[in-house]
């Protein structure tokens, strides 16, 4: 008998999940949002670190348009008074597989809700 799974909440987790059930089990599954609909608005961005890209590339993130995402090489840090405190080397956390990245958060959604939309989301 097939296992039958809710995930509760259309967030970038829920959603992912979603799509590694649906990548990789035969598992029946529904995600229940309380929203109406997905937020998706543009302006916010998001920033995924290594171990997120590699769980997302499992999912076929890697095939993502290149012009919708970036790879910054370092993060600045800045106090209060908008003076410099250190920097961060991000390059050398990155592999060729996964790099750190940053993107609209809308983008994000919008890539893992598309297989799941129709079928496997419902608005409670
Ligand atoms: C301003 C801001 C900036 C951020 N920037 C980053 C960043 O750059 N990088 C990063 O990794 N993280 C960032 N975060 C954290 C980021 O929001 C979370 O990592 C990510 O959105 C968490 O996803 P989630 O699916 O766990 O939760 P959420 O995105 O909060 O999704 C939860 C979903 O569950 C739904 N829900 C809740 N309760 C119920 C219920 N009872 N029944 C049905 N549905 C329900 C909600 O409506 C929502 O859609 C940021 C957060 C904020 C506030």
């Amino acid at each position: 008998m097939k296992k039958k799974i809710a995930i509760i909440g259309a967030g970038i987790a829920g959603l992912t999940l979603a799509n590694l059930l649906k990548k990789h089990t035969d598992h029946e599954f529904m995600v229940y949002e309380r929203e109406e609909s997905l937020s998706l608005e543009e302006g916010y961005g998001i920033q995924l670190a290594t171990n997120s890209i590699k769980i997302l590339n499992q999912i076929n993130f890697d095939k993502i348009n290149n012009e919708k995402i970036f790879h910054p090489k370092t993060i600045d840090f800045y106090n209060i008074q908008n003076k410099k405190i250190c920097d961060l080397n991000l390059s050398k956390f990155n592999s060729n597989e996964a790099k750190y990245t940053t993107l609209q958060r809308s983008t994000l959604i919008e890539f893992l809700k598309e297989d799941i939309y129709t079928q496997h989301l419902r608005s409670i």
